[in-house]
Parts: C-alpha cells; sequence; structure tokens
C-alpha cells in the first residue's frame, strides 16, 4: 500500500498534524521509534501555553504561538484533554529589569498577544503574595496557560487514529530512499511507501533530513531538569511565574499544574548527548536556589520526584517548517513554544503540503471529539456511584496517592494508543504519579498490563525494549 501521508515522530507535533490530516479524506501512517507515543521532549517540558510575548516579531515561532495559544482551549476541550487559563507573569527583581519588561510588552503587543499589562510592585504581590518582596513589577499575560503535554500528545494521536491513521510503534527510521512518486522509509527489514513525508522527529530531526540528502540546519540538545512537588504545596502560587530574562540567563519558572503540584525549573545545559535525560544534584540544587528566590517561604519538602527533557534546539533561532525537496516537509527545531505552537504548527504544515500538491477532500465522518476518559477522583459521589454501577472496576482504587482505579488504567491500556508499559499507564491515568512514585501500585499496575495483553508478567515493561519488570519466579511461586 502507498500511504499519501507517513508523519515521522509521534510527539506532539506529528500527532496533532496527523490528526489535523485525519479530517481529509486521505490515507496517513505515523511512524515512531518509542514503545509509546510522547516519550520524546514532549514527555518532559515546562506544560505551559506560552501567550506569545517572547518571540521575535515576524518570526515563525510569534505567528504559530499566538495563534497556538488561541487555538488551545478549544482543542483542549474537544480532547478531553486539561487545560487551565491560570495567567502567567514575567517578573522583574531589578528596577533595571522594567526596561525589559516593557520591550517584551511592545513586542507581545506587536505579535497580537491580547491583554497584556505592566504591573507595578504593588498589583504584583496581591496577585501573587507569596513572592518575594524583592519582585518590583511584572508583565501580566492573562492568555498564559498551563495544559497536560502528553495527554495532549496521546489524545492528538488517538483522535488520528480514531479517524483512520495507523501508528507504528518500535518502528525507528534508518533510511529514506526518494523515489519519481514518494518516499520509502526503512526500519530494519520493514518499509512504508508514501507520496508525502513529513519529518516531525524532534532532536533526531536533522538526522532524519540528512536521509534524503538535506543538511541545511543541525540540532543539538539542551537540557532542561525539573523538580516536582506535591499536591500539599499547591495553592502557593496561582500564575505562572517567570523571571525577566536577562544577562544572568531566564532564570527557574515557578509554577502550579494542571493536576495540581508544583513545577519547578528547567535548567538550561548545551550537551551532545541526545538521550542522556539524567539529573544532577548540581542541576536540582541550581532549580532549589532559583525557585527559593522567587518564592521563600518555598516548601521543597514537598519534591516528589524530578526529571529532565531535552530542548531541540536548531541553528536557525526559528522553527524550521521547509520542504528541501518536492513531498518532503522537514518540521524540525520545534524547541519552547513548540508544545504551544502546536495547533497552529499542524495547520501549517497541512496547508505546507496542499501547496505542493496534496489534494484535501474533507471526511464527511471526521469524528472531531475524543470522550475524556473517566477521571475517578474529580467525579461527585452521584457521579462515582453511577460509573461504579456501569463497571465496577472503577469502584477498584489501585493507585492511592492520585486515586486511580482499575477501570481507568484498563481503559488506558484498551483505548487508541493504547499504554503497552507501565509508564504508558502512568502517562495515561496519572497512576503512579503521586507521592510514592508507584511504589505501592507499581505491582498491582504490572498485573492488570500483563492481564489485559495476554502476555507473561516477565515480558510487561516500564518503558518498552529490555526494561523487564519481573524476572521470573521465586522458588515458592511468587513473582520475582
Ligand atoms: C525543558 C523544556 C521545557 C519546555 N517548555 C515548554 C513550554 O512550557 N511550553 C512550550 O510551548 N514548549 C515547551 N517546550 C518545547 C516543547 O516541549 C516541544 O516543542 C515539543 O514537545 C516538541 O514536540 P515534537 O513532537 O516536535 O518532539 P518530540 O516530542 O520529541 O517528538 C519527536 C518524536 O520523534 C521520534 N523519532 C525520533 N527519531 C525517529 C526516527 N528515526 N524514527 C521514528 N521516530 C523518531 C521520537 O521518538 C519522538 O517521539 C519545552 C521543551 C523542553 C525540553
Amino acid at each position: 500500500m502507498v500511504y499519501d501521508v507517513a508523519v515521522i515522530g509521534a510527539g506532539v507535533v506529528g500527532g496533532l498534524i496527523a490528526r489535523e490530516l485525519s479530517r481529509y479524506r486521505l490515507s496517513i501512517v505515523i511512524v515512531e521509534r518509542s514503545h509509546d507515543v510522547a516519550m520524546g521532549t514532549t514527555k518532559a517540558n515546562s506544560a505551559i501555553v506560552h501567550a506569545g510575548y517572547d518571540a521575535e516579531c515576524g518570526s515563525l515561532k510569534a505567528k504559530l504561538n499566538v495563534e497556538g495559544s488561541r487555538m488551545m482551549e478549544g482543542l483542549c476541550k474537544k480532547l478531553g484533554v486539561k487545560y487551565i487559563r491560570n495567567g502567567s507573569l514575567v517578573v522583574a527583581y531589578r528596577t533595571q529589569d522594567m526596561e525589559r519588561v516593557q520591550e517584551l510588552y511592545e513586542r507581545g503587543q506587536k505579535n497580537g498577544v491580547e491583554g497584556l499589562e505592566i504591573l507595578d510592585s504593588k498589583a504584583l504581590h496581591q496577585m501573587e503574595p507569596s513572592l518575594s518582596e524583592t519582585a518590583c513589577g511584572a508583565l501580566f499575560a492573562p492568555t498564559g496557560a498551563i495544559v497536560c503535554p502528553y495527554e495532549l500528545n496521546v489524545a492528538a494521536v488517538g483522535n488520528a487514529m480514531d479517524n483512520g491513521a495507523d501508528l507504528l510503534l518500535d518502528w525507528e527510521v534508518t533510511a529514506i530512499a526518494a523515489e519519481q512518486d514518494g518516499y520509502i522509509l526503512h526500519s530494519g527489514g520493514n518499509s512504508v511507501k508514501a507520496r508525502y513525508v513529513v519529518n516531525a522527529a524532534g532532536v533526531y530531526a536533522d538526522h532524519i533530513a540528512a536521509m534524503v540528502g538535506d543538511t541545511s540546519f543541525t540540532i543539538h540538545p539542551r537540557k532542561g531538569q525539573y523538580m516536582l512537588l506535591d499536591h500539599d504545596c499547591v495553592g502557593t502560587v496561582r500564575h505562572t511565574l517567570f523571571n525577566v530574562p536577562n544577562e544572568l540567563g531566564k532564570g527557574i519558572l515557578v509554577t502550579p499544574t494542571v493536576d495540581q503540584n508544583m513545577l519547578l525549573g528547567p535548567t538550561a545545559e548545551d550537551q551532545e548527548d541526545r538521550e542522556d535525560t539524567s539529573i544532577t544534584a548540581e542541576g536540582l540544587q541550581k532549580v532549589q536556589e532559583n525557585a527559593r528566590k522567587v518564592v521563600p517561604t518555598i516548601n521543597l519538602r514537598g519534591v516528589i520526584t524530578a526529571f529532565a527533557g531535552l530542548r531541540a534546539v536548531g541553528n536557525t533561532g526559528d522553527f524550521i517548517i521547509e520542504s528541501p525537496r518536492h513531498g518532503f516537509w522537514n518540521v524540525a527545531g520545534i524547541e519552547s513554544p513548540g508544545l504551544s505552537s502546536a495547533p497552529a504548527i499542524a495547520v501549517y504544515v497541512v496547508e505546507c503540503l496542499e501547496s505542493q500538491g496534496l489534494s484535501l477532500p474533507p471526511k464527511d465522518d471526521f469524528v472531531e471529539e475524543r470522550r475524556a476518559p473517566h477521571r475517578f477522583n474529580t467525579l461527585s459521589m452521584e457521579e462515582k456511584n453511577r460509573v461504579i454501577q456501569e463497571n465496577p472496576l472503577y469502584g477498584h482504587v489501585i493507585c492511592r496517592c492520585e486515586s486511580i482505579t482499575e477501570g481507568e488504567i484498563v481503559d488506558a491500556i484498551r483505548q487508541n494508543p493504547g499504554a503497552r508499559d507501565l509508564d504508558g499507564v502512568k502517562r495515561r491515568t496519572r497512576a503512579g504519579m503521586g507521592r510514592c512514585q508507584g511504589g505501592f501500585c507499581g505491582p498491582m499496575v504490572t498485573e492488570i498490563l500483563a492481564r489485559e495483553l495476554g502476555i507473561p508478567l516477565e515480558q510487561v515493561t516500564k518503558f518498552g525494549g529490555s526494561s523487564y519488570l519481573n524476572v521470573g519466579k521465586t522458588r515458592g511461586g511468587a513473582d520475582a
């Protein structure tokens, strides 16, 4: 079979492009090297929907950020994804930094960001009482928001699949052959052919481009480390708090998350390795120190985990959405604000494909909406009783920290794209995301995965590959 379009990379960008394409009568395949979707940069970032005052006027970043931010709330509603418009503040701690606040304000106006305001110290502290006393003013962006990036990623790919797109996992593109009427993507001994190809491969986008002879850009990874605080710390701040970028850097942000945690970070560390997402004592120390400067009373004893993500930094300073040869599109260098821009990037890329002759006959039966999964802990008592009557598995709590039920875990395994490992369940349901980080529920989730996937316990993995959780049975018969 020859697909109309192949999308390389099932991150939030590839996922939303595939979803946008699935509005039309097209055959689409998404190929992904990992065991699951949302395993690249989309899995670990600040989860902010940036308002759009930061990017250079006239850049693709500025245009797509502002458009994406406008689209995000509606999109999340349709896809059943958590989104909160909490507003963001870019805070100055020195009077000379207020000039930069003014610049950002003016840039934001030019970029088309609505509702921007400059606040003095009094107005700022009224809005955020726990901010450091040294904060002397800020840019307030009421359209700034927070979202769950991996939830959006799963829902985007899932919605594309519900509308007919195919997803091939554990399918790493290792070579591409250009033919007269399209491209053959190779992965080991397997191949797929498509008339058009979208390269949304994140930190590997330059490697993919080089496979068709395009070496016009490079990507290098920039690590960002984070600390996550438990629910009892939420309420410390309501808005996303950025520092004014100055000669000392961008500083560390402090923000609530859509799941009522607090997130502190990220660092910015250039590195060569495109896989190394390790955290370091040094990095976390920096995160803590900087977060304390923003909110001196922050309860760092509430930290439940730390993690890192890799920015795909391009050498052009802007998003690279270009076609080096007919039918092949790079969607590369999608560093921050890539998540915020992703809905607009998707629409833009579809227009680009159309400009090269891809015809877009609308699909009469396109299903635009996706039912949000039951989130048991957010239901009223009446609703809880109703869903338990529908399915008693919703009455069996597996993850005690986050109150996640067996019903939700089974849904996550059976949905499109279904969870196939422990981390996949975690990203889809939050089982294992709480204070004990899966220490209690991990073995039970493993059993549910084995049962639902029809595989032995020993074959259940944490994140695919050889990340097995059990090695066999002890002499007494219990699983080890
Ligand atoms: C520290 C940090 C903070 C950030 N904060 C924000 C923020 O607050 N707001 C915001 O808007 N943006 C933010 N971003 C940026 C945002 O996370 C990214 O722009 C976005 O997630 C990029 O999505 P993507 O789909 O392009 O890349 P990815 O999610 O990396 O997806 C690319 C996919 O391609 C796959 N792939 C790679 N090579 C191959 C191959 N050969 N074959 C098949 N598949 C392949 C990968 O496995 C991966 O799944 C941040 C990024 C970082 C790192």
